[in-house]
């Protein structure tokens, strides 16, 4: 199984800031993407970091690359898992949003398992924080179809 940190966006991805410019995503995403690899590899998985560029890597490479693993090891046996750090707001101010998600691709699929792991590791982890669910179709994670999943 090849699991596969995506750190999400580079530095010159624009906004993707705090307000005053000093917290940028994609160095708290690469920290994430590092460690998690990092751990993973102590225990004995195949990871890796999708993207170690600092540069913003278009979709389109991003995705080339996860496809490239699916064509060598076979679809279900490789992990996709994107950082991202959401934030609320486009108006320069700070606002009070918080909370930790995990969004899946539509429907049934291998991805809601580890979401359901990742949901009980927020849930035991990050007591006191908000942990935005969506049980409309029966567990907790969110869906959409990020351009990641949906391929290129
Ligand atoms: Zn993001």
């Amino acid at each position: 199984m090849k699991i596969l940190i995506d750190p999400g966006h580079g530095r010159n991805t624009p906004g993707k800031c705090s307000p005053d410019g000093r917290f940028r995503e994609y160095q708290y995403t690469r920290e994430i993407a590092a460690a998690v690899v990092a751990r993973l590899q102590a225990l004995g998985h195949d990871a890796e970091v999708l993207v170690p560029e600092f540069e913003d890597i278009p979709l389109s490479e991003r995705v080339r690359r996860i496809n490239a693993w699916c064509r060598r090891l076979g679809k279900d046996h490789v992990v996709l898992v994107s950082v991202h750090v959401d934030a609320a707001g486009s108006d320069g101010q700070r606002h009070t949003a918080a909370g930790w998600s995990c969004y899946t691709s539509p429907g049934q699929t291998a991805g809601d398992r580890l979401a359901d792991c990742l949901y009980r590791a927020a849930e035991k982890h990050l007591q006191g924080h908000k942990i935005r669910t969506d049980y409309s179709d029966g567990d907790a994670d969110k869906e959409a179809c990020f351009a990641l999943w949906r391929g290129y």
